[in-house]
């Protein structure tokens, strides 16, 4: 559903990424694992269109949203986000976040009932509908933004260190059923991590990022039994 063909980006002198290709398939969850700066968030902004690349083709659901000639911006892709700082709207309540980009595309009122009522159910948000952002812990707030990520039914999903801000227990939690959560629902997902136990419970393939290119791209198991580059056995624990 996605494919990457040499995408390039630079800010200035800094070769933030060097051409990077690679696909996700239908219902694939790829993890971009890495360490701070090495081009995570930049890549998939370029997916998402909110950023364009300086080379390179983005193909999405077999239509050309990036390249030199033709940008297609973000809300005509088929994709939705969610990020580390949920970016809810804070006049608003849950369930008028949730409906927000369903309104906009115009699904009618039973159709978003009913969708409702599944995400509310799918993550946990009984009896929250009516409140607002900032009545709602960490964790609440991240489900809420998951929840209207889904709402739209994209065919691709982006996260971008979405539990990175909750504390360690809710993290934990969050990220185990989260991994559910998407594994029922086999949307392709790209989801950016720096940490290491979240790749590995999420992903079907972890594609480890460092310094703007690509060391590895393949299933955690393989990762760990046949690490590409020094870096990446190290990534895994082997020390030398
Ligand atoms: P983190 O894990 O800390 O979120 P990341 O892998 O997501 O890191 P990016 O945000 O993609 O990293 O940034 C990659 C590099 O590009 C960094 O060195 C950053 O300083 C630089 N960079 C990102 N955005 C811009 C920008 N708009 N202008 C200039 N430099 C930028
Ligand atoms: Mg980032």
């Amino acid at each position: 559903v996605l494919q990457l063909r040499g995408i390039a980006k630079a800010f200035g002198a800094q070769q933030v990424l060097h051409p990077i290709s690679f696909q996700l398939k239908q219902g694939e969850r790829v993890c971009i694992l890495g360490p701070s700066g090495c081009g995570k968030s930049t890549l998939l902004q370029i997916v998402a269109g909110l950023l364009r690349a300086d080379s390179g083709e983005v193909e999405m659901d077999g239509r050309m949203v990036e390249n030199g000639a033709q940008y297609v911006p973000p809300e005509k892709r088929p994709l939705n986000m969610v990020f580390q700082d949920y970016a809810l709207w804070p006049h608003m309540s849950v369930r008028e976040n949730i409906e927000y980009g369903m309104k906009r595309r115009k699904v009618d009122h039973g159709a978003r009932k009913e969708r409702l009522t599944q995400l509310q159910a799918l993550l946990q948000l009984e009896g929250l509908l009516e409140r607002l952002p900032a009545q709602l812990s960490g964790g609440q707030q991240q489900r809420v933004g998951i929840a209207r990520a889904l709402a739209t039914e994209p065919r691709v999903l982006l996260m971008d260190e979405p539990l990175s801000n909750l504390d360690v227990k809710l993290r934990t939690d969050m990220r185990n059923e989260l991994a559910n959560l998407l594994g029922n629902l086999s949307i392709a997902t790209l989801y950016v991590t720096h940490d290491m136990m979240e790749a590995f419970t999420l992903a079907d393939r972890i594609l480890v990022l460092r310094e703007g290119r690509i060391d590895q791209l393949a299933a955690p198991q393989e990762l760990f039994e046949r690490p590409a580059t020094p870096w990446v056995a190290r990534l895994m624990g082997y020390h030398n």
